[in-house]
């Protein structure tokens, strides 16, 4: 099997944030600054956290995924749970909580230059990601790994729906087409769904709004777990 696979061109597409490069770090640490702040008297840290967790779904499924959605997730979050009223001082300082963010510098995650460098060379390559397309476009410009992609694909959502449209849009064959990402919820299940295969590289870090069982790969498709990025290459 190892051997067809690094033979037979294959099409790769391939997740971005916590794949590529650290994401959810950064907004552990931003939530980690939120919650100190906040400075509850009688919710526990677990406690606003689970709000926060539950009013940022909320706001995923009206405006979507980034910065903008998760900046006014903590100020939504501030106004249920604080007796104080949110001041023009205090907007300031929980929007700036969401602005740190966007100013770290792009990390990428270990081995991932050569190990893209290496698999262009053999397969077709796309990068998939999902959430704000002016931020993620950024980032991918930010990141110096836009030449190995022969595209770059934002969604807003990854559902199988959009798998299916990535698949006409580039008249992919879904045999040879693979997903590769740390998210069973965005990368793997529906990606699976849509009858590709699938690589799923868990990521210690991962954003638990992305978590969810890892389906199983329905007999014709295939679904690999690979411990780190690096390995790609051996595998494809
Ligand atoms: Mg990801």
């Amino acid at each position: 099997m190892t051997t067809a696979l690094k033979t037979t061109r294959q099409t790769l597409m391939i997740d971005a944030d916590d794949t590529l490069w650290e994401n959810n770090i950064y907004f552990e640490r931003a939530i980690a600054g939120f919650i100190s702040f906040l400075n509850h008297s009688h919710f526990t840290a677990a406690q606003v956290r689970q709000t926060l967790n539950e009013v940022e779904h909320e706001y995923i499924l009206k405006v979507g995924y980034g910065l903008h959605s998760f900046a006014k997730a903590l100020e939504a979050t501030f106004e249920k749970l604080s007796v104080e009223p949110l001041t023009p001082a205090l907007h300031e300082t929980i929007h700036g909580f969401a602005r740190a963010i966007a100013e770290q510098p792009i990390e990428l995650l270990k081995h991932v230059s050569p190990t893209l460098e290496e698999l262009r060379g053999r397969h077709r390559l796309l990068l998939v990601t999902k959430g704000n397309h002016e931020e993620q476009t950024g980032k991918v410009e930010r990141s110096g790994l836009k030449p190995y992609f022969e595209a770059v694909e934002v969604v807003p959502e990854k559902n199988a729906e959009s798998y299916h449209g990535i698949v006409e849009k580039y008249g992919l064959e879904r045999r040879t087409t693979w997903m590769v990402g740390n998210s069973p919820k965005s990368d793997i299940n529906p990606a699976i769904a849509a009858g590709l295969n699938a690589v799923f590289i868990p990521h210690a870090d991962t954003w638990i709004l992305e978590h969810a069982e890892l389906c199983t790969a329905p007999e014709g498709q295939r679904l690999l777990t690979l411990e780190r990025f690096q390995l790609l290459s051996e595998t494809f």
